[in-house]
Parts: structure tokens; C-alpha cells; sequence
């Protein structure tokens, strides 16, 4: 969601004058996107900021000016605290505020070195989307072949250990006009790959295209993948983050229905205890999960899943946590993301008196990221022989070389001879790495030595 906003950022700023450039050293202007979801990620920030000074310092030596802003959610949660801690940012500003950017830059600017400074941490969803610059450029990837399109924002679930709902907002969905109007633009300027974006995508309820007659008709995101998947050039559908307890009987059946929709589904679960899980204030227990997942696979019997885990919430036990490994063996994950429990400010579980120790957490991660990795590996290693479509989606390192994803997000390179940017082709892969494979086009018969 960061890069979706950063991307947006940059288009309200370009009628401006502003262009992006690859390193800070000698831009007019800085963003420091920022994420608040663990404390390591939210503490990076002030380490960045000091780095960042320096190169406005010397700008300023030079005669020139470098206009220092911190937007997203550290900035949302924390800005007052920044303008304290760090007097030389001269903006900082929440994730629903950027359509007002070029004000704030404006101000910002006119101010120069006398110092006043903007501050804008309001949360008017609505409004930002009502009134952002068109979207046209695909972002997720590189070469614009893939995009994210956030259909959704904020959230109302209040997991108890969870920042979102604090700095994001209440939950709110944009129409499914305004979704199928930027998701025929960015399929027009070539965007083959659609991920549809929400902190609770799942829950999407968008007031229907032609709702005229009925003014509270909505559409679920089953049926939003359905007519995201009609537009032409839109090849590939994937969506996320979503809560499991919000999936519905639409949405399963677009997966079985719905050819463009990938078989790969991030369902973060967070733990495999019960008891674990009511404490998180989750709406869904380990069987709950058990079971959607044997829908999902009944609907889509190749869906590869991943998750979200966190170790060490507070009242975790040795046997909680057993049942998270025992979940984990069973359900069985092409990929996951796992974190220590990081105690938020504001939320209920920060403020428990059961907070599990540090040591406990360390071992804990380390012993379910080794069941991960090697339920990772034990999925890429038999694509090694087999023909994957990959959508070649950017220029790999090595000279001619090109990169994609397979339907369930593995990073595969290709020599690029020959192939273009934009297209889905069969790979035959040839190795497994440690986060990606190589492949040959199937069909050509030069093999080839593989690393
Ligand atoms: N609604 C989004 C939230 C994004 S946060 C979603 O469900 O994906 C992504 C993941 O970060 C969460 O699923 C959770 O596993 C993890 N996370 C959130 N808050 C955390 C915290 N306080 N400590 C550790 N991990 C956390």
C-alpha cells in the first residue's frame, strides 16, 4: 500500500514540476514514506531523518533548498513528536492526506529557511480519493507491467495488537466505477497485472457502477474481480491483504470462476491457538481457518496459500505455540511472512501484563521460520522440470536478461532474448535459488548450463 501511495504522491506533485529521481543527493525534495505496523519499522524512520539532514544541510550551503517531508504512518501516529525531535523536516503528513500535497509543498516552499513548517494528519478517505490526479502508471514491479489499484482503505477490526485502524482510519471502499475506470487505464497504458489493494480487501463493498436506482446496492470483491477480469488487457487478478473471517461465498466462487484470478492467496491466520487468537480479538479460530481453507481448495484445487504469523503475543505459551507449528505443518504454505509480537503504542495488547520475553520470541520465530522456508522450498524445488507462465514484468540485472512471476509470485529469470516485456510466456524452470528460479522458454531446445 506504501508503494501504491508513494506512486500516487508522485503523480499529484508532477503538474508541479516535480520528477523522480533515483538517490536523495540532489533533489529539491524528499518523502519518507513510513510504516508504522512494528516498532523496528517506525524507529528506522529518525535514523533515516538524520542521514537525510546532512544533504539538506550541505544543499543549504549550496545555496539551494531541499524541502524534507515524512508522510504515511509514523508521520499519522507521531507527528508532532517528529516535528520535536526532527525541527529541520518541513512537512509531515498522514496516509489521507497527500491530494493536498502541492499545498502543503506550496507553504513549505514559500516558507524557505524561515521555518514554517506543515503539519496534516486529517482523515478524510473519501476526499483523498475524490480528489487525486488519474492513475496511469503501473507500479508494483519496475517496468510497469503490474500495478497495485487500493480499492479499500483502512479498517474496523481492531486486532488487539494492530496499528492500522489508529492510522489508516475507519474502513472505507471507493466506488466500483472509480476501481474499473483506473483499471482501464492502467491496462491502457499496458499494465497486464492487477493487484487489488486494501488493508481488509476482502471486505470490500463499493457502491455498485449504475446504482442510480438503488442508492445502497454494493458490490462485494467477488464480483469486482469478475468485472476487473473483463477489461481488456487485464491477463492476471490477485488482491490483499484479507481477513479471514470476511471471506464470502462470492469470493470462493470467483476463484473457482474467475480464470484471471491467480491461485495464490495471502490469509494471514496470526496464530494457531485459540486462545491465542480471541486475545487478538481475530474473528476466526484455527478450525475456522482449516475450514476456509478446504473451501478455497475445494473452489481452486492449485491455490497455493500464504500467511501472516506473530510469535510471542502476549500470554503465548509453549503449547499456544505448538498448535501455531502444528497448523502450520498441516495447512502446508508456499510462502509466509512471520514477526515477533512488537507492542504498539495505543493498542490493547501493548498494554497487557503478559508481555512474552524477548529470548522466547527469538526462538519461537526461528523455529517457525524454519518450517516455513522449508515448506517454501519444498514448493519451488518440483517447479525444477516443469513449465510455469510467467509475465515478464522488468529487466533483470545481468545484460539482456529478464524477470517475471509465476502465478504464485515466484521471481523467474530468463535469458530475454527474443521475448518482450509485457508478455506471459511458458518457462520450462531449470534451477531453484534461495528467493527465485530460472527458466528457458518451453518448447526451445537449446538447454542450457544452469547456475
Ligand atoms: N490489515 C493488514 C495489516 C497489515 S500488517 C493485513 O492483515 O495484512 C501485516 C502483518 O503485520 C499482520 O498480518 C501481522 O501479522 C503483522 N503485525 C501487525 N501488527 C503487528 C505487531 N504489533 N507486532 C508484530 N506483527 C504485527
Amino acid at each position: 500500500m506504501n508503494v501504491y501511495d508513494s506512486d500516487r504522491m508522485a503523480d499529484v506533485l508532477a503538474p508541479l514540476g516535480y520528477g523522480l529521481v533515483e538517490t536523495p543527493e540532489h533533489a529539491d525534495m524528499v518523502i519518507l514514506n513510513t510504516c508504522h505496523i512494528r516498532e523496528k519499522a517506525a524507529e528506522k524512520v529518525y535514523s533515516e531523518l538524520g542521514r537525510l539532514r546532512l544533504l539538506k544541510n550541505a544543499r543549504e550551503q549550496d545555496g539551494g533548498q531541499m524541502i524534507l517531508a515524512v508522510a504515511g504512518c509514523v508521520a499519522q501516529a507521531e507527528g508532532e513528536e517528529i516535528l520535536d525531535r526532527a525541527p529541520y523536516v518541513d512537512i509531515v503528513f498522514g496516509p489521507q492526506t497527500y491530494h493536498r500535497l502541492g499545498e502543503m509543498v506550496a507553504r513549505a516552499s514559500r516558507a524557505g529557511a524561515k521555518g514554517a513548517r506543515v503539519l496534516d494528519t486529517d482523515f478524510p478517505t473519501e476526499a483523498k480519493f475524490d480528489h487525486l490526479p488519474a492513475n496511469t502508471k503501473g507500479a508494483r514491479d519496475g517496468d510497469g507491467r503490474t500495478a497495485f489499484l487500493t480499492v479499500q482503505e483502512g479498517c474496523d477490526k481492531f486486532c488487539a495488537f494492530c496499528v492500522v485502524p489508529y492510522t489508516r482510519g475507519a474502513e472505507y471502499s471507493r466506488p466500483a466505477a472509480d476501481v474499473l475506470a483506473e483499471a482501464a487505464r492502467l491496462a491502457e497504458g499496458g499494465v497486464r497485472e492487477i493487484t487489488l489493494l486494501g488493508q481488509n480487501v476482502n471486505n470490500y463493498h463499493g457502491a455498485e457502477p449504475h446504482a442510480h436506482d438503488e442508492p445502497d446496492a454494493v458490490w462485494g470483491l467477488g464480483r469486482l474481480i469478475a468485472a476487473v477480469a473483463e477489461i481488456g488487457g487485464v491477463e492476471r487478478i490477485r488482491y490483499t491483504t484479507s481477513y479471514p473471517a470476511d471471506v464470502d461465498e462470492d469470493l470462493i466462487n470467483a476463484h473457482a470462476q474467475v480464470p484471471a484470478l491467480m491461485p495464490f492467496l495471502h490469509l494471514p491466520v496470526q496464530s494457531g491457538s485459540d486462545t491465542v487468537l480471541k486475545a487478538m480479538n481475530r474473528r476466526h479460530n484455527a478450525d475456522d481457518y482449516r475450514r476456509l481453507v478446504d473451501r478455497l481448495r475445494a473452489a481452486r484445487p492449485d491455490l497455493g496459500l500464504s500467511s501472516d504469523f506473530i510469535v510471542g503475543f502476549p500470554g503465548e505459551t509453549d503449547d499456544d505455540f505448538a498448535t501455531t507449528m502444528k497448523l502450520v505443518e498441516e495447512i502446508g504454505f508456499v510462502q509466509a511472512y512471520s514477526f515477533k509480537y512488537s507492542p504498539r503504542p495505543g493498542t490493547p495488547a501493548a498494554l497487557m501484563d503478559t508481555q512474552v520475553d524477548e529470548a522466547v520470541k527469538s526462538e519461537r520465530l526461528a523455529a517457525l521460520q524454519d518450517l516455513l522456508n522449508a515448506q517454501q522450498r519444498a514448493f519451488n524445488q518440483p517447479c525444477i522440470g516443469q513449465t510455469l507462465d510467467v509475465l515478464l514484468d522488468r529487466a533483470g540485472r545481468d545484460p539482456g536478461q529478464l524477470v517475471g512471476r509465476s502465478p504464485y509470485m515466484q521471481a523467474v529469470h530468463v535469458d530475454g532474448v527474443g521475448l518482450e516485456l509485457g508478455t506471459i510466456v511458458g518457462l520450462r524452470i531449470t534451477a531453484g535459488h534461495a528467493n527465485s528460479l530460472t527458466g528457458v522458454l518451453a518448447g526451445a531446445n537449446t538447454e542450457r548450463a544452469t547456475a
